[in-house]
């Protein structure tokens, strides 16, 4: 009897010796992925051709950091262990390469906010929210030929590149587990895998893609959803409103709006009648949904709001 109660006991021991490795080995080996996406940052950094910090009323906030501090050692050493595993994966090209709903997750989340610097100290063209045809996923905010876009958070720069809707844009991964995206830039000064201190520059604000006028579209985002800006930052103030988010399912809340949305794509000989008749929506309704007009002209494919 006691022989085989001291079996058992060695077995429990061995195997719980074993899991201990393992969760070390698994840890080591997921740090080891992690450091290795930071790459050898561009020294001297940050390199700025055309950067004239005149030309910008950036440095008379007074709430703004007067110097660019350059890169700190203990920034490359920090590990994103305590960060989701979804985050395991880094793509250079995708926005969102995780795929996770957040809106139903079940616990709270705190992210450090406190290191924040502004990207664009001007003021905000366009918040974020509904827009006519699709969701506005960031926030705009005013910037002039020349100047400068300072990166949010400390973090290591994960995607530059131009597309057609975002233009020239760039993407950080933070260290607080948050990522921002910077889009419209004229130009990018900085290149995927630099680490980068918050507040330094990372290009000029600009006017391309599909964007009128020149400003900065910022947006916040955690495991590729994105955040309202407003939750975290005050942009009259140009500073976050706590310096701890608890972020929640709540802010993404906005999506169950979104995936209410329904469109009625127009085929051939559909009028905002028959389109009425159909979904059962008035054509008062229909028109101020779509901002159109009773008598407004209807394009075959064209999207038609209806809830
Ligand atoms: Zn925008």
């Amino acid at each position: 009897m006691l022989n085989r109660t001291i079996k058992y006991l060695f077995i429990i021991i061995a195997f719980s010796a074993l899991s201990i490795q393992t969760a070390a080995f698994s840890k080591r080996k997921r740090a080891a992925t992690l450091t290795s996406t930071i790459n050898k940052p561009s020294v001297p950094l940050p390199k700025l051709p055309g950067y004239d910090p005149y030309h910008s009323d950036f440095w008379s906030k007074p709430n703004y950091r007067s110097t660019i501090v350059p890169i700190l050692d203990y920034l490359r050493s920090v590990e994103y262990s305590d960060l989701p595993e979804e985050y395991d994966i880094w793509s250079d090209t995708k926005i969102n390469p995780y795929q996770v709903s957040l809106v139903d997750m079940s616990d709270t989340v705190m992210i450090d906010v406190s290191g924040y610097c502004p990207p664009s100290v001007k003021h905000v063209t366009s918040d974020f929210g509904f827009r006519r045809w699709r969701h506005h996923y960031g926030i705009d905010l005013k910037v002039h030929k020349g100047d400068s876009v300072f990166n949010a958070f400390d973090g290591v720069v994960r995607i530059t590149k131009r597309a057609r809707d975002y233009g020239n844009y760039v993407l950080i991964r933070h260290f607080n587990g948050l990522e921002t995206l910077y889009a419209h830039l004229n130009k990018i000064t900085v290149r995927p895998g630099d680490t980068l201190k918050s507040g330094v520059p990372i290009g000029l604000g600009g006017n391309t893609g599909r964007s009128t006028g020149y400003h900065l579209h910022f947006e916040i985002r955690y495991l590729g959803n994105p955040i309202n800006p407003n939750d975290i930052i005050d942009f009259n103030s140009s500073s976050v409103k706590n310096s701890i988010l608890a972020l929640n399912a709540e802010h993404f809340e906005y999506k169950k709006e979104i995936d209410k949305i329904r469109y009625w794509t127009v085929r051939k000989g559909d009028t905002l009648g028959r389109i009425a008749q159909r979904t059962g929506i008035s054509i008062t309704k229909l028109c101020s949904l779509n901002g159109i007009r009773r008598n407004s002209i209807l394009r075959i494919g064209q999207r038609i709001r209806y809830t």
